[in-house]
């Protein structure tokens, strides 16, 4: 019921997590996999997990915005839209003719050429690769087997438009009848079902020539009995494999997505029951494409960003190759900026800022191309040249005139709203840059954890402030009642403030968190996010300021006002190792050559930096079978018996050996933020010159006016 997408970086992620490739895809499941046997699975433990993932899918589900406030557009009747079908095939995302175009592109285009030779390749690869077999490892999915089917497929029938060589339709041959022999593609994990009926949809239209009749037999019925099917009784109410088409999340446009490109495939030969899916498919995907606006974020994280745009774009791009229109779908508000989303939610270590479910590497996106193509933004085309592996799609929607072009004009800083997260930087293209994504939120939103107030922070080459990104989706009611007990999705295992921790949820699980402030100017820029719901139970406002000072500071500034005695956390993880000033008020954090300072310009006189390993706080839950944490440790703050309190932390790269001072900036409470600019103090590796006290009475002066609000 879940998706289980792979990370990049899933030795540290273990089970079953998203990918950011479709071709990283297949090692990685086979990794997730792997975990997941390990985990997997008395029926008992599967079926806690299925009831806990309902319920996650049911609290997602509720709507966002109230059903009616937007101009829903109509499908018109299943044989209105299966008149406009093309009879010709390749009719899918191609024609004949975009496949001869690619051949000549091939020929005279430096990257096409380089990406055909890696995709010959993995064709080659699979040549002497066995057929897929039906596998559920972890009890739940056999999405890791559909995905390897779609690679293949795309791969092959590619390569065969390409080349021509008979080896790969042979091939993709036999993937194909191992699949249709299956007993079924799982529709109880629905994903599943969707990503083999696109493989299948795919493998029937691109190598439709290559077929006898009988072959197209076989698919046409594995199709229509495995997923085509199913997916109508799920339209219709009659099943019982989840409210995928009420959901506003990656599930929404994966299932429309598979099963729309099925229905697209045999549109002539089961006009019938194509119509009915089309037209719901149609209608459905609307639901999840109104949460891109206005600025093209995706609130369950960068991964499945991704996710969701490929069967998204994949879906629009299908309708219009196939019926001529996408009805005005491409249209909806906010779509056309969600390819600002990977740019800006990206470092310049090529790592995002990992919220949510996700892990921190890379969102290779060929749909890139195509949104770049269709709204006309040559930004996307050229993010994605210089990430693709590439995936067959990168091939076919890559536009020479558009990815010739750079990003660097783009303006360093975006603040995305729905989703509430701001990122910062002070340059494209460089390594070193500094770079900080930061959020507030909704905890509530599908795959999000305990993490309003988060951020992370590169500099000088190094991720010195980390998301520690998903856990193994198989642990114990992962999607449900166990949720909040697992360290990594816990306020306590992000970069953000803990007031009055215990055994229960450490943010109110149904708390937002908006940015109520934003400033991008050269010299400064920030955002400001009103955390105030997060901790209800125990403060009266908590806000989080997060700035960007002349392009090198930044400040990470907490103004929390308590309702009475209060235990207040401060964490940040990182891989750096930490030394702390005598003094308690500085902190050094090293990578290699590199130091990073951590200074406080504003905190009550008792707070002083520790460091504690990334694990859960004494009175924590921690439960069995989390992922380690072990490589990380955190830079923590704690002030004990506070009514409240300003917590303004500095960061910045030291200068190499030598102790020359630095200049920071100075304390500026949030209420100033935006009208006053910041100015500096002098300060030395380990102190500030007689800040102190200027921190200390400026953090009163804070106090006091909070007070009087
Ligand atoms: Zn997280």
């Amino acid at each position: 019921m879940r998706s289980t997408m792979t990370l990049r970086s899933a030795a540290r992620t273990s089970a079953g997590m998203f990918v950011s490739n479709w071709q990283n895809n297949m090692t990685q499941t086979s990794n997730s996999l792997r975990t997941a046997q390990l985990t997997a699975a008395p029926v008992s433990l599967v079926a806690r997990m299925l009831l806990g993932v309902c319920a996650m899918v049911l609290i997602a589900a509720a709507p966002a915005v109230a059903a009616g406030d937007f101009n829903a557009i109509n499908a018109p009747p299943p044989r209105g839209i299966v008149s406009r079908l093309r009879s010709e095939h390749p009719r899918l995302l191609a024609s004949r003719a975009d496949f001869e175009k690619l051949r000549l592109g091939v020929k005279e285009d430096a990257t096409l050429r380089d990406w055909r030779g890696k995709l010959a390749a993995r064709a080659e690869r699979i040549l002497s690769e066995a057929p897929s077999k039906y596998e559920i490892p972890d009890g739940l999915r056999l999405l890791g087997v559909s995905r390897r089917v779609l690679d293949r497929v795309y791969t092959l029938a590619l390569m065969y438009w390409l080349d021509g060589d008979q080896r790969y339709p042979s091939r993709a041959w036999k993937e194909l009848e191992a699949a249709a022999a299956f007993p079924d593609w799982n529709p109880r994990h629905f994903l599943d079902t969707a990503e083999m009926t696109h493989a299948f949809a795919i493998g029937y239209d691109w190598l439709y020539d290559c077929w006898t009749s009988e072959q197209r037999e076989i698919l046409r019925k594995a199709m229509v009995e495995k997923g085509l099917g199913p997916a109508l009784r799920c339209y219709q109410g009659k099943a019982n494999y989840g409210r995928w088409m009420n959901v506003r999340h990656n599930w929404n446009q994966v299932c429309n997505g598979g099963i729309g490109m099925g229905a697209l495939a045999l549109g002539d030969v089961e006009p019938e029951l194509a119509g009915e899916l089309l037209k719901n498919a149609i209608e459905s995907i609307q639901l999840p494409m109104r949460e891109f606006a206005p600025d093209g974020a995706w609130a369950e994280g960068p991964g499945y960003w991704n996710y969701a745009t490929q069967y998204n774009v994949v879906f629009l791009a299908g309708l219009e190759t196939a019926l001529g229109t996408d009805y005005g779908l491409s249209d909806i508000r906010g779509f056309a900026e969600a390819g600002m989303f990977p740019i800006y939610i990206t470092g310049p270590l090529d790592r995002t800022f990992n919220y949510a479910d996700g892990g921190e590497g890379p969102v290779r996106a060929p749909q890139m191309h195509w949104l770049g193509r269709r709204f006309k933004r040559p930004a996307y085309a050229v993010y994605q040249r210089n990430l693709a592996t590439p995936h067959p799609l990168d091939l076919l929607w890559y536009d020479r005139a558009l990815a010739g072009e750079s990003i660097a004009q783009l303006p360093l800083d975006r603040r995305f709203r729905g989703a509430e997260i701001a990122t910062f930087r002070s340059g494209w293209a460089n390594r070193e840059a500094l770079f900080v994504g930061f959020k507030g939120g909704d905890n509530k939103a599908n795959h999000s954890h305990l993490d309003l107030g988060t951020f992370v922070l590169d500099a000088g080459g190094t991720r010195w402030a980390v998301d520690l990104g998903a856990d193994n989706y198989n642990l114990p009611a992962y999607f449900g009642a166990q949720r909040w007990t697992y360290y990594r999705l816990r306020a306590e295992g992000h970069n953000t403030v803990v007031i009055n921790p215990g055994t229960g949820p450490d943010q109110e699980p149904s708390a937002a968190a908006p940015l109520i402030q934003y400033e991008s100017k050269s010299g400064a820029a920030f955002a400001i996010a009103d955390l105030t719901a997060a901790y209800a139970k125990h403060a009266q406002s908590v806000r989080r300021g997060v700035a960007v000072v002349g392009r090198k500071h930044v400040i990470v500034q907490d103004e929390i006002n308590g309702a009475g005695a209060t235990n207040i956390w401060w964490f940040m993880h990182t891989p750096a190792e930490i030394e702390i000033g005598k003094d308690g008020r500085t902190a050094l954090l090293k990578s290699g050559e590199r130091r990073l300072s951590a200074r406080l310009l504003a905190a009550p006189a008792e707070a002083k930096f520790q460091v504690l390993p990334a694990r859960p706080l004494p009175a924590s839950p921690n439960p069995g079978g989390q992922g380690s944490n072990e490589k990380l440790r955190k830079l923590a703050l704690r002030l004990e018996g506070a009514t409240g309190g300003v917590i303004s932390v500095a960061f910045g790269l030291e200068p190499p050996e030598g102790n020359d001072s630095v200049k920071v900036p100075s304390f500026l409470g949030l209420e100033s933020w935006g009208k006053t600019d910041w100015k500096f103090q002098t300060a030395s590796l380990f102190s500030l010159s007689g800040s102190g006290s200027l921190a200390a009475s400026s953090a009163v002066k804070t106090l006091r006016s909070l007070d009087h609000k």
